[in-house]
């Protein structure tokens, strides 16, 4: 199999025409193209008139060695890499009694112990939410009826917190194991449509990621792994002192039982604020570290659409069109765009009583009027010094502002655009109606972040009206606020082993434990720590 990178074709080009490029980028006669498969597609949108598919394909031809002989010098046309999914060496003395244990079932979660279950590991689950169809009553029911279950939300509960979501799948971390394909391979097993195999920026969309979430957990289940949920973990069992005595022997539940492991995951995602405080009581190294606060923005999608696509806007193959920007405000602070939501809607993302906080999802059609992000300005620990957690104690402070300003009963606050950049409350929507539920109750935005956010923002939605012409629209509506971009603590792990930096059999995983972020990026991360976990069970394992 050799793969053709870079091959380039017209936006609208008939479906012969792949096949007829091939054959001409390798001089070959048409009868020695045996077949062929679209190994990334992705497009270049930068002359709007002329937009330009870019296609990786795989192809089978007669006498590869001779093409590949004849075109060395082609950078282009190289043997196709190795992308498949190898298992690590997992042992033959692992069994039940040293079952490793998985805190979590977010993406992260699951796929540590979707692998772990694959070697034969057998791993046991903790999710401290509900299966996720009572999840999504649960979650729906919120946004209905302002009825907010601190254990079963958008943050907690099977699938974790990318379950209502646009499900982009896409992440800038290095892959040099090509992990993120077996993640994507997994999706397609599981449900999700196979074009999430080759288009350059895959998304699911929430109705789809359910389905999936169910189909993975009954694999899990198969191969001898056990799920509980509604079953949270409360302490963490260490023995031993100092930094290379630790160890981990078990977990203590809400219900109190007690939970023997010496192999233990905590893929708790960036919310379980309770949980991370447990795991500083108990004396587990965790620092704080940077992430981001700021608003929720909506524009007409058709805004977004024009000014990506111009007269390609609506192109089925380019379908809802995303951006992406920065700008890097004068007082030295980083404003930027995140979990942009093309076609989406705003969602209630809080986990616990009394405070607000944003979040953005899509269906899979991507076809709601509004376009949504996030717009959000780097904070680091200097913004919030003196203790490992006090990034926590600022998020919940921000997100019990906007509560009192939304109105305290689960409202969002929200301001138009043009009277956030100059000063002024709003009284009332203009042409774009939030999608927020329960409501958006305006405001002004001002009082919910500190004010070197408010400045810099400020300055930045003027300013993003230069790489995207209009994004600076008076009536555009904010709602506030974001605070959940990334954890607010690292745990720190070996870089080698994944362990936790001074408890062994700890293995801090996925977005909370501040290794990934997004939903592919946490994934990947579940899939080394599962590696991580049967290389150490393996020597350990005591032989039968
Ligand atoms: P999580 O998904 O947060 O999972 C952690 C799990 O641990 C939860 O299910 C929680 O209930 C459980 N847990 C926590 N504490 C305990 C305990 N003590 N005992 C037992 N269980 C516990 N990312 C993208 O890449 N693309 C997107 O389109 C996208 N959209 C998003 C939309 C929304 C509304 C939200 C909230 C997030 C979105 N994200 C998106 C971010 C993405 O969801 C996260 O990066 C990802 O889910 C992190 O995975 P994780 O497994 O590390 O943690």
């Amino acid at each position: 199999m050799l793969r053709i990178n870079e091959l380039k074709l017209p936006l609208d080009h008939p479906e012969h025409a792949l096949r007829d490029a091939i054959v001409g980028r390798l001089g070959i006669d048409g009868a020695d193209l045996i077949d062929f498969t679209v190994f990334k597609r992705s497009y270049d949108a930068r002359k709007r008139s002329a937009i330009v598919l870019i296609y990786a394909l795989d192809v089978e031809v007669r006498g590869e060695a001779a093409v590949l002989a004849r075109l060395a010098r082609d950078q282009y046309v190289v043997p196709a890499p190795d992308t498949g999914y190898k298992f690590v060496e997992a042992g033959p003395g692992a069994f039940d009694a040293a079952r490793p244990v998985v805190v979590g079932m977010g993406p992260c979660g699951l796929f540590v112990a979707l692998i772990l279950a694959q070697m034969g590991l057998k791993p046991i689950v903790l999710e401290r939410g509900k299966e996720v169809r009572e999840r999504t009553v649960d979650t729906f029911g919120f946004w209905r009826k302002r009825k907010l279950d601190t254990e079963s939300n958008v943050q907690f509960g099977e699938g974790g917190a990318g379950t209502f979501s646009d499900g982009k799948l896409y992440s800038q971390i290095k892959d040099p194991k090509h992990y993120g394909r077996k993640v994507l391979s997994e999706f397609v097993k599981s449900g999700a449509p196979e074009e999430i195999l080759y288009v350059s920026k895959p998304h699911i969309g929430t109705f789809r990621l359910v389905k999936m979430v169910e189909q993975m957990r009954a694999e899990i289940l198969a191969l001898g792994g056990e799920i509980r949920f509604k079953t949270r973990v409360d302490d963490v069992l260490v023995e031993g002192e100092g930094t290379s005595n630790r160890q981990v022997v078990g977990v203590k539940l809400a219900s109190g039982e007690v939970l023997a492991t010496r192999h233990l995951v905590m893929a708790i995602g960036h919310s379980a604020r309770d949980t991370f405080q447990v795991l500083y009581d108990r004396g587990v190294y965790v620092e704080a570290k940077p992430f981001s606060i700021g608003f929720r923005v909506e524009h007409p999608q058709s805004l977004i659409d024009t000014c990506r696509f111009g007269p390609n806007a609506g192109n089925k193959i380019l379908g809802a069109a995303d951006y992406k920007i920065v700008h890097h405000a004068s007082n030295g602070r980083s404003v930027y765009s995140f979990c942009m939501c093309p076609g989406g809607t705003v969602v209630a993302a809080s986990s616990e009583e009394g405070r607000v906080v944003t979040n953005g999802m899509s269906q899979y059609s991507r076809n709601e009027r509004n376009a949504n992000s996030a717009i959000v300005v780097g904070i680091t620990p200097s913004d919030y010094p003196g203790h490992p957690l006090a990034g926590v104690a600022f998020q919940r402070e921000l997100e019990s502002r906007a509560f009192i300003l939304g109105g305290g009963n689960y409202d969002a606050p929200g301001q138009l655009m043009g009277d956030f950049v100059k000063g002024r409350p709003s009284t009332a929507f203009g042409s774009v109606t939030p999608s927020f539920k329960p409501a958006v109750h305006l405001t002004d935005l001002a009082p919910a972040l500190p004010d070197y956010a408010t400045l810099a923002l400020r300055e930045a939605f003027v300013a993003f009206d230069k790489q995207i012409r209009g994004y600076y629209k008076e009536d555009a509506v904010l709602t506030g606020v974001e605070t959940r971009t990334s954890s607010p603590i690292r745990i720190k792990r070996h870089d080698d082993s994944l362990q936790s930096l001074n408890t062994r059999g700890l293995y801090p995983a996925g977005e909370g434990a501040g290794y990934a972020g997004g939903i592919m990026s946490a994934a990947v991360d579940g899939i080394r720590v599962a590696e991580a976990v049967a290389l150490s069970m393996a020597d350990s394992a005591i032989p039968l």
